[in-house]
């Protein structure tokens, strides 16, 4: 387990910020078909918690890739945001290329 901390991003254009008050910022991998082919390789991304702030909604694009997750990205510039398991609304997994992962990773765990 990695320190709890508050931790913000945003995509590439700026419409979309979000903010975690306290993630995990232990780096989880997924080498799943589907995140690869959503991302053209590993998924990276942090537990952000379940205090999270999303401004420009407006711009989010929730999509449901299987029956009990979704995938969430900015629908102007297409940066991935994070990965939702939606019968735990409160699991929001932080696209790395969000840059809400922060910059001091302290490892990685491989999970699929
Ligand atoms: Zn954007």
């Amino acid at each position: 387990m990695g320190d709890k901390q508050a931790v913000s991003g945003s995509c590439l254009c700026g419409k979309v910020a979000i903010e975690a008050k306290a993630a995990d910022l232990h780096v989880g991998a997924c080498h799943c078909g589907m995140c690869r082919k959503w991302g053209g390789g590993p998924l990276l991304a942090v537990d952000g918690g379940t205090e999270i702030t999303i401004n420009g909604e407006e711009f989010v694009k929730r999509y449901s890739s299987s029956e009990w997750a979704e995938r969430v990205f900015c629908k102007e510039c297409g940066t991935h945001l994070f990965y939702l398991l939606k019968d735990r609304r409160s699991a929001y997994y932080f696209c790395r290329s969000s840059g809400a992962a922060g910059s001091n990773g302290d490892g990685s765990s491989n999970f699929y």
